[in-house]
């Protein structure tokens, strides 16, 4: 594991007159890219028949202009894109998920992972529940479709069934006539809603896929809100289906999954890296001649920790924007030759200087060695890494792959050690006490550094969902 991956980008759309959604479907899930990279989906819905195509692969070849062009034009569409690990990445847990019930249709979209997903997946299967995939957004439709028996409408299904969901989700869920939206009361996954020119609505993980439709932020839904969505095109809101909870979003989603572009519940994700960099910059400060990112989520960092030093910024990476994701997952050889295709060093910035490094994490170790060897041979004279996050230390259960901590390098080193191992000349991280100031609230999640989990953890389920690798 070089990287840590975000689970998952949802999407949703609602139009008055039917139209090419599959088109600005695709348009928002290419803007959610960065949050899954291994699957993407789209359902439109044409006066409630449902048309879809989901499979592996990047948004692009998932959809070439054949597949595209094969829609119907409708008035409600979602979509997806999903990152898998190891044993998760396969066809049948792509999204959307689509099922039929005995009163008629639901299309569901699944940003997250639930903490409690082992038990109940356990308690449905002694009732006689049967899965198909190993993502957890099949024990939600399970859970929904079970309650829309009992129930008049599928908002109410909804509110029925989702209180007994512990843990992240952000959902969409499409029925024949409604659109609803549905965030956990600790909010952990970030989910906004914006509005077309034309009255409809657009649901999106992140603010930066509303910009891709050409749709105006309206507003974040809330963590514990219940978002319904009707052909009228009314916005019916009920934020009291989960009752009270603090709200704990991810501050990894500001730190490294979100793009700078997004603005989640109110804070700029570019404002909060370059804060982090500043920071950094008061709590690590170095001797130096330039700073530079690792590119993308290390640059608003490094510009914020020149500003705050002095120390002029410089380009001192180039990332190649064409490479495929073949280099990042599948084997450690392939992800050995992949740093080199990914980054090259500018050497006329590094060359006979004393750089600080910016990066977003470490996990492991191997990727910021790799990184520091690159700027040796380019000529750097220092190298002096400096992580807009506190060491990772503890496993994240609330959709990342933060894994073990047998695979974590800073539950085994100390820092001397870590930066030994990864041949910098100096390393620091961002104090956990810093995080708050990031997101302007105390209301975050800092569980994988500070081993305060928002929710009960539930160990051995926990274990075996490591093991198992079931994502949503
Ligand atoms: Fe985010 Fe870490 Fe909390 Fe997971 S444990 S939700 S990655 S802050």
């Amino acid at each position: 594991m070089g990287k840590i991956h975000e689970e998952c980008g949802v999407f949703g759309i609602m139009t008055p007159q039917p139209e090419n959604l599959a088109h600005l479907t695709y348009c928002g899930l290419f803007a959610l890219q960065h949050r899954g990279q291994e699957g993407a989906g789209i359902t439109v819905n044409d006066d409630g028949v449902f048309t879809t195509h989901k499979d592996l692969g990047l948004v692009d070849h998932v959809f070439p202009p054949q597949v595209l062009s094969g829609f119907p034009n409708g008035t409600m569409a979602v979509g997806h894109t999903r990152y898998g690990t190891t044993g998760g990445n396969q066809r049948r847990n792509c999204q959307p998920m689509e099922v039929n019930h005995q009163k008629g249709k639901m299309a569901l979209v699944h940003n997250g992972n639930l903490s409690n997903a082992g038990r109940l997946r356990s308690v449905l299967e002694q009732r006689g529940a049967i899965f198909h995939t190993t993502s957890d957004t099949e024990i939600i439709a399970y859970l929904i479709t079970q309650a829309r028996l009992q129930t008049d409408s599928i908002e109410d299904a909804v509110r029925l069934a989702v209180p007994q969901l512990e843990g992240a989700f952000s959902l969409i869920v499409m029925s024949a006539q409604k659109l609803i939206a549905v965030r956990d009361p600790h909010g952990f996954r970030p989910l906004c809603i914006g509005r077309r020119q034309n009255g409809g609505f657009v649901l999106a993980s992140e603010s930066c896929a509303l910009n891709a439709v050409g749709a105006a932020f309206l507003r974040d839904v809330e963590p514990g809100e219940m978002i319904v969505l009707t052909p009228d095109g009314e916005m019916l809101s009920d934020r009291r289906y989960a009752g009270t909870s603090p709200k704990r979003i991810c501050i990894f989603e500001y730190i490294y999954f979100a793009r700078p572009d997004s603005v989640l519940d109110g804070v700029s994700v570019h404002t909060a890296r370059k804060k982090a960099g500043a920071l950094l910059a008061q709590s690590h400060p170095a001797d130096a001649d330039v700073v530079i990112g690792v590119p993308d989520s290390g640059l608003d960092a490094a510009l914020g920790f020149a500003e705050a030093s002095g120390i002029p910024y410089g380009i001192g990476l180039i990332k190649n924007k064409y490479i495929g994701r073949t280099f990042i997952a599948p084997s450690q050889s392939e992800r050995d030759s992949g740093v080199q295709l990914k980054l090259s060093p500018i050497r006329e910035t590094v060359e006979g200087k004393r750089i600080v490094l910016i990066d977003d994490s470490i996990v492991r170790g191997t990727t910021s060695r790799r990184i520091v060897t690159l700027l040796r041979n380019a000529g750097a004279a220092e190298i002096h890494m400096r992580i807009s996050s506190p060491p990772f230390l503890h496993p994240c259960y609330y959709g990342t792959d933060i894994d073990s901590e047998e695979n974590l390098i800073a539950c085994h080193h100390t820092v001397e050690e870590i930066a030994e191992i990864i041949g910098a000349d100096s390393l620091g991280f961002l104090p956990a006490a810093s995080l708050p100031h990031l997101a302007d609230s105390d209301g975050i999640c800092t569980a994988c550094f500070t081993g305060d989990y928002p929710t009960a953890v539930e160990n051995d389920e926990s274990k075996d969902r490591f093991e198992r690798k079931i994502h949503g």
